[in-house]
């Protein structure tokens, strides 16, 4: 007998570097290069889930927030309603991170040692825990169905030294991370366990590559991980106030050096430019807060570049956002009435704002797909980035 594995990857055409694939989850089936919109506390923040499986945007996988759902509404609320796929009624598939990310983010307010994090909670300042064991718990309770090992992350600007020691409880962290994770696949501590036809239906698990701009120590990072076995493959740490040019050095220096067959994923990267770029140099999945964290600010993300719907420059605009964007914003609303919505503080510029630039992150990687399977991917790549510049902003 074969043996079953929790996901399904294979690619079915690649243009240079640039793949395009399927990958096979319990809880559907996504084409790659996928974007994975960020739905931080079990929401996606403004958009009903109406919204996310419309024909407009039809997203086919969301992020959850480890940390966050942790914290609130916890853990029991959501294990009593049966995971978070019953508890939120996505029916899709679902990717957590494993909480390490949000933890370093808060700074000095957190206390790394080889156990885990000890951090003050911003719901309610109780001192909490978080280590490798607690997250593929929390995880597993959650019942995603692509589940991230607990890392940690070095700041883009931090030393060989600095980098090397945090690498190395990484690679610590990523193997307490998979014997935590195999134990409780055994014990069937994962909520959304769902027998699925050539699957094992368990979770799957990533490993994080880490190593900050020092490539010498991502290729090191990547090797740790690889050794360990995971489904899939993450560079994290980039993206975090580092360079630009330092984080395409890294991703051309260890993408192709990846596992060809498991997929590929960049972490919270990033602008659709910088998207285009990575699924240029070998990568299959992005999730990032742009689209919708600047929709709620204002800023529209559109073919020819930011439009920031505060210009006065709009007041008697009859145009749509973006004229070659197809969604259910651009065909029925101009730039003068969202600029109106926004300046009185109507919660319905938010609204179809993030709507918008959810669908020009989606449609734009529908473009990426069909580019390489039909071997356009470098004349999509060069129009693309062409256009881009035609707004001014
Ligand atoms: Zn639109």
């Amino acid at each position: 007998m074969n043996q079953l594995f929790p996901i399904k990857f294979e690619i079915q055409a690649t243009d240079g570097e640039a793949r395009a694939g399927v990958l096979t989850t319990r809880h559907g089936v996504i084409e790659t290069p996928v974007f994975m919109p960020v739905g931080t506390a079990g929401t996606v923040k403004g958009l009903r889930f109406e919204a996310l499986e419309s024909e407009d945007l039809d997203a086919k996988i969301i992020l959850g927030n480890t940390y966050h759902l942790w914290l609130r509404p916890g853990i029991d609320v959501i294990k009593s309603a049966g995971g978070l796929h019953r508890f939120t009624s996505w029916d899709r598939a679902f990717l957590t991170d494993s909480g390490g990310f949000q933890v370093w983010s808060l700074g000095a307010l957190r206390k790394i040692s080889e156990e885990g994090t000890e951090f003050r909670s911003h719901v309610d300042g109780s001192l909490r825990f978080l280590s490798p064991e607690v997250s593929m718990e929390v995880q597993a309770a959650l019942g995603s169905d692509i589940v991230m090992v607990f890392d940690e992350c070095a700041p883009g600007e931090a030393s060989h030294e600095e980098t090397e020691r945090s690498m190395n409880l990484t690679a610590r962290w990523a193997k307490r991370s998979r014997i935590a994770f195999d134990q409780l696949q055994t014990e069937r501590a994962d909520t959304g366990r769902r027998e699925s036809e050539g699957l094992s239906g368990a979770q799957a698990l990533f490993g994080i590559v880490q190593g900050a701009g020092h490539r010498d120590l991502r290729r090191v990072s990547l090797e740790q991980t690889v050794d360990i076995g995971f489904d899939g493959y993450a560079i994290g740490g980039l993206s975090v106030g580092e360079e630009k040019s330092v984080m395409f050095d890294v991703i051309e220096e260890i993408v192709p050096k990846m596992p060809k067959h498991a997929p590929r994923y960049l972490m919270g990267v990033g602008t659709p430019e910088d998207l285009i770029e990575a699924v240029a140099r070998g990568v299959d999945m992005f999730d990032c807060v742009l689209p919708t964290r600047n929709g709620r600010t204002g800023q529209a993300f559109t073919s020819r570049g930011k439009l920031n719907i505060k210009n006065a420059q709009w007041t008697n605009d009859s145009r749509p956002l973006d004229e070659s964007c197809r969604c259910s914003v651009c065909r029925r609303h101009s730039r003068a009435y969202l600029r109106h919505l926004y300046t009185a503080g109507e919660m319905l510029a938010s609204i179809l704002l993030t709507h918008h630039n959810l669908a020009f992150f989606l449609d734009t990687m529908r473009g990426v797909r069909q580019s390489i399977r039909s071997g356009d991917f470098p004349t999509f790549r060069r129009e693309f980035t062409g256009r881009l510049g035609a707004n001014g902003e």
